[in-house]
């Protein structure tokens, strides 16, 4: 078996983030996954998987934001376009969901309820592993996992309500599948890493907030075999990453923004004259 895949490898560094808890009771917790045993030197141990949520939802908040500073209007998250009570759910430079015709960039990127979206964010497993040197089967993300015990305070600062939150800590990394989006689509992609900012709850906090360090685009070659082990069968499989190297990054601004391009250009021009008077 033959593959070729495009993908945008990201790194990030958070110092505390509760990306959206499942809640237990009165405990939010992160996501937990299984259980998997890892090696230190000859010995096993056991550590418990937990899952970022909302890594997707972070990289559409930050196409959003990215779409409306160059004046684009793009797909709200809602195909609702007021509440029942005429409250207006869709703000200016947004239409409903998949009302666009032809599809808009966020559109195209992240689908709507009906259509699939052209990209996958994908993000391994994390995990607290206290060991520094270790080798798991499956590939985790070593970060600092743990609970905080959080007191709600009345007005005179008498505690009213216990709870507890989880949240993570440290250096993780995620990728984008971008195999069938065109060069301009993944220049947009990349461009909108400039907006990323917040990664679940507790933002007011101070919770949350998400660096972005590096990148890499990448085109992957993926051939896998199958090989006798003895009596059973193993599938091996080998990878080739070569970088993708795009030149002009907001090029794709020419494809995608029309005559807004003109209009918000001579406003940045205007904003810069302005500055310096
Ligand atoms: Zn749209």
């Amino acid at each position: 078996m033959k593959q070729t895949k495009k993908q945008i490898v990201i790194r990030a560094y958070t110092p505390i983030a509760k990306p959206l808890n499942a809640s237990i009771q009165k405990n939010a917790t992160m996501l937990l996954l299984g259980e998997i045993p890892y090696e230190n030197g000859s010995k096993v141990f056991n550590t418990k998987l937990y899952y970022i949520k909302g890594v997707r939802g972070m990289l559409r908040h930050a196409c959003m934001k990215l779409a409306q500073a160059c004046g684009i209007e793009v797909c709200h998250s809602s195909e609702k376009t007021e509440l029942k009570d005429g409250t207006k759910l869709i703000s200016s430079g947004f239409h409903p969901l998949g009302a666009c015709n032809p599809p808009c960039i966020l559109r195209r990127l992240f689908g709507t309820f009906r259509e699939e979206s052209s990209i996958s964010v994908l993000v391994d497993p994390i995990a607290s592993i206290r060991h520094k040197e270790y080798t798991t089967e499956v590939v985790v993300q070593k970060v600092h996992i743990s609970s905080e015990n959080r007191i709600a305070l009345a007005y005179d600062r008498t505690p009213i309500q216990d709870f507890r939150e989880s949240y993570f800590s440290g250096y993780f990394s995620f990728c984008i599948d971008v195999t069938t989006l065109t060069d301009d689509e993944i220049k947009f992609l990349m461009e909108s890493l400039l907006y990323i900012e917040i990664l679940g709850g507790g933002k007011n906090a101070g919770y949350g907030r998400v660096k972005i360090l590096d990148f890499e685009v990448q085109k992957i070659g993926i051939v896998r075999n199958i090989e006798r082990d003895n009596g059973a069968y193993k599938i091996s499989e080998k990878t080739e990453v070569q970088p993708i190297l795009l030149e002009n990054i907001e090029e794709w601004r020419t494809a995608y923004m029309g005559e807004n391009l003109a209009a918000v250009e001579q406003e940045q021009i205007s904003a810069l004259v302005s500055d310096k008077k």
